[in-house]
């Protein structure tokens, strides 16, 4: 049996508790070494055979959990935030269908979660975002041109993108062309929920001098709107004594 779980954004304590049992109880445990948290291998029991797959190739991935089926042993695969994202999970669990071994999820707190917590924001205000567009901007890995970044910031939501610290300039770019106002306000949260995490507040028009003056280039969020300075918001109706719902009336 192979348990995706995620690891949370980087705090070692964020990771859920099913997560954490499951490490206690792996025999296996293939861990994505870039960006998990190496203290929540200290779950794992002393005979547990530890894998970092970011030295490793799908193929050498596969490779140990059928070794690890063969002798009838759990595997973790330990992806870092929420493996729902930017994890490659569904190659490994299609390769894992074809050898009929069998698998379970374990979600974690993504890392867009943790800079949200970083920066005691609400990416969602009324009157002001709805919707949170979770993106990034085209690099090495290409980005399906109906999803480029200039046709998505038309929508002036909450944007978050992953993975593109390093292309700021061409963040910039695009979230103009797409017609978000130049002082709309930038986060750039690096590192989020871990030790040295930092964050930095700018502009869409300020965003590539913040990121190089802090030497910002991986590892990092960047989350565009409103929310970030989270002005202009309507109260919610939520908790308005005005308003009845199902739970309140
Ligand atoms: N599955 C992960 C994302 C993996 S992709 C998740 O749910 O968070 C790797 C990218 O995620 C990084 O380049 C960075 O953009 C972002 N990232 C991961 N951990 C982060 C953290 N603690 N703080 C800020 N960004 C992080």
């Amino acid at each position: 049996m192979v348990y995706f779980v995620g690891a949370g954004a980087g705090a070692a304590d964020l990771i859920t508790v099913r997560g954490s049992r499951l490490l206690q109880k792996a025999d296996v445990i293939i861990y994505a070494g870039s960006l998990v948290n190496p203290e929540l291998l200290n779950y794992a029991k002393t005979e547990c055979e530890i894998y970092d797959s970011s030295k490793m190739t799908l193929e050498e991935v596969i490779e140990a959990v059928k070794a690890a089926e063969k002798d009838s042993k759990m595997t973790v695969r330990l992806h870092t935030g929420d493996q729902s994202i930017y994890s490659a999970v569904r190659e490994q669990m299609d390769e894992l269908d074809k050898l009929g071994i069998q698998y379970e999820s374990c979600p974690g707190v993504s890392s867009f979660c943790g800079a949200a917590a970083a920066l005691n924001i609400e990416y969602t205000l009324p009157d002001v975002a709805q919707s949170v567009i979770i993106t990034r901007m085209a690099g090495r890995t290409p980005v399906p041109e109906k999803e480029r970044l200039s046709l998505l910031a038309a929508h002036n939501a909450t944007m978050v993108l992953f993975l593109s610290a390093g292309l700021a300039d061409k963040v910039r770019e695009e979230l103009l062309c797409g017609g978000y106002d130049k002082d709309t306000p930038v986060a750039v949260v690096y590192k989020a929920t871990w030790a040295d995490e930092k964050s930095f507040i700018c502009t869409v028009d300020t965003l590539p001098e913040t990121v190089s003056e802090n030497k910002i280039s991986k590892t990092a969020l960047i989350i565009v709107g409103e929310v970030v300075t989270h002005g202009n918001y309507r109260r919610s109706d939520l908790y308005n004594p005005n308003f009845t719902t199902e739970y309140r009336k």
